[in-house]
């Protein structure tokens, strides 16, 4: 078991609903911190920049759309084994595939608009942590 750092955001179908605070008591339970946390407007380019892995998707387009929508809130969260564990505690992509218990079975409206995003790998942490965060906006 190690400690470690992931990236999340709170997507604008749940900002919009005013479920920040109860996706963050879903976090905290689940015994992962809050280490810095802001709610910011994300560009067309930084959305397309954070999702350039899914370019050639079809859904690409609807995903950048929704995600310059409305408010995020991006954070960063501290934890044994963070990664995994915050996949975990989101639950599957798809809301009808999550498992109960988890943020988007809870909250999610569809596969697009599915309340959450959380890295899935220690390396992609790491970068998208430094997309939105300089170093002294992390306090651990
Ligand atoms: P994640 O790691 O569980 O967030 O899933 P992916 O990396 O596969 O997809 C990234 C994000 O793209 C998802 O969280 C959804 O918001 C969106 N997405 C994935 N599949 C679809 C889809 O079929 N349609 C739409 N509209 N959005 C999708």
């Amino acid at each position: 078991m190690s400690i470690q750092r992931t990236f999340s955001i709170i997507k604008p179908d749940a900002t919009e609903r005013n479920l920040t605070g109860a996706v963050n008591a879903v976090i905290e339970e689940a015994g992962l911190r809050i280490v810095a946390q802001k709610r910011i407007l994300m560009s067309r380019r930084e959305a397309e920049t954070f999702y350039g892995v899914h370019r050639e998707r079809p859904f690409f387009g609807e995903l950048v759309d929704f995600m310059t929508s409305g408010p995020v809130v991006v954070q960063v969260l501290e934890g044994e084994n963070a990664v995994l564990r915050y996949r975990e505690v989101m639950g599957a992509t798809n809301p009808a595939n999550a498992a109960d218990g988890t943020i988007r079975k809870k909250f999610a409206r569809s596969i697009g608009e599915n309340s959450v995003h959380g890295s899935d790998s220690v390396e992609n942490a790491a970068i998208e942590i430094a997309q939105f965060f300089s170093g002294n906006e992390i306090v651990g």
